[in-house]
């Protein structure tokens, strides 16, 4: 295959996969920066006859697979705009042809990703499947923005929670209380549009209003916008933003830490807000 796209980064040497004609690589293309992008992302990239690719997944990613057909099959906000059985129905049409199908999904295929939805489809369906993983948004993102997901002075658990349901509700099927009461840490995909309801219920149960938390939205691309607030704020301060989906909400005092570790800031010239924003006294690395 010639290389037609001048900035497609070569692959390391090695033998690396084929994607072979009537197979669905069904695959993360991480958060955004497409330099997120695993390195048998790209070799799937480089092989296949078409792309189905989902809203959140750049178009520069795209560009890296110029001899492929692009399909959009996208969904935003939990409002199907093309049906997911119409989706891997159409994947399973696709390997019949003989295609090299690429299903490529923002972040990773199977978090909050209906990837094991159409992996199982296309299994039923006879069809042979390979599975790439890629970076989640709940956790290249907050990286991106300064936010370590686990922390050691602060929590030894992460709990990652969707903020709608099937039906594009807020996810009443969650028992908030034992959320409350059991995450460390919360790292909330797809909850701008219920992070009142989602603040109530976790301050109802127990969360304080002062709590650290952190608004993360188009993470790693040049648009990324970080919001630093509490939990009892959150809602007021999100509606009070111009900030718009897709974002990761995180609550817990790992927010704090962007004081120290906001690394896009201090590349940009700005020098720490806090050296030790959890106040341990000590050097970071002395247990
Ligand atoms: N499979 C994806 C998640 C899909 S659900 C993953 O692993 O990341 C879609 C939600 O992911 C969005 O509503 C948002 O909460 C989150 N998300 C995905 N990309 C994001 C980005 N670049 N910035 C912030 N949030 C993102």
């Amino acid at each position: 295959m010639t290389d037609s796209s001048p900035s497609a980064p070569s692959l390391p040497g090695g033998a690396w996969p084929v994607l072979e004609p009537g197979w669905v690589w069904l695959c993360g293309a991480g958060p955004g920066d497409p330099g997120l992008l695993t390195l048998h992302a790209l070799n799937a990239l480089r092989q296949a006859d078409v792309v189905i690719y989902d809203a959140l997944v750049q178009s520069a990613i795209l560009d890296w697979a110029p001899q492929a057909e692009h399909v959009y099959a996208g969904k935003r906000g939990g409002k199907p705009s093309a049906r997911q059985r119409d989706i891997s129905l159409r994947l399973v049409d696709l390997a019949r042809e003989g295609k090299r199908v690429l299903r490529l999904k923002g972040g990773d295929p199977f978090v909050f990703g209906r990837g094991g939805e159409e992996a199982q489809t296309l299994i039923q369906h006879g069809v042979n499947v390979r599975i790439i993983p890629g970076i989640s948004a709940g956790i290249g993102g907050l990286a991106y923005a300064g936010i370590p997901v686990t922390h050691r002075d602060v929590n030894q658990s992460v709990t990652f929670v969707t903020g709608h349901d099937q039906s594009g509700e807020a996810p009443g099927s969650l028992n908030w209380r034992a959320i409350a009461e059991g995450a460390q840490v919360l790292v909330i995909y797809m909850g701008m549009k219920h992070a009142r309801r989602i603040a109530d219920a976790l301050m109802q149960a127990g969360r304080p209003a002062d709590e650290p938390a952190a608004v993360v939205c188009n993470a790693t691309t040049p648009e990324q916008q970080v919001l630093e607030t509490t939990l009892g704020r959150l809602a007021d301060d999100i509606d009070a933003s111009e900030m718009q989906p897709p974002a990761i909400l995180c609550i817990g005092r790992s927010v704090l830490m962007r004081q120290v570790l906001d690394w896009q800031a201090l590349a940009a010239g700005q020098i720490p807000r806090d050296l030790d924003p959890l106040g341990r006294g000590r050097p970071a690395e002395v247990s």
